[in-house]
């Protein structure tokens, strides 16, 4: 399979503005995901584990499971100006398949 088989991400997409989330830095065969987000509870004292009760909210890969990895978000457009490929998840651009 050579790079020119990879699914290009959804040209009917980039003038909504829509933003997607890639798990590595932005570059050539990176895999962009549509973009969601987790909410975490933030733990002040690692020490003894005692939940702060303040959260944070974490961008993820729509596509991710629990507690994944957090994301680097960035518009649609601009990831495929990098080169970056669609994730045909269900939950991501299944729509994009066929490039
Ligand atoms: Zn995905």
């Amino acid at each position: 399979m050579t790079s020119s088989l990879a699914p290009r991400l959804p040209r009917e997409l980039f003038a909504t503005g829509v933003q997607v989330v890639t798990i590595a830095p932005l570059g050539p065969g990176v895999v962009a995901h549509r973009y969601a987000t987790e909410t975490r509870q933030v733990q002040d004292d690692v020490y003894r584990a005692r939940p702060s009760g303040r959260t944070e909210i974490y961008p993820v890969a729509a596509c991710a499971e629990a507690d994944a990895d957090q994301g680097y978000p960035c518009s649609l457009q601009w990831a495929a100006v990098h080169g970056a490929i669609a994730c045909t998840e269900p939950k991501c651009f299944p729509e994009a398949v066929s490039a």
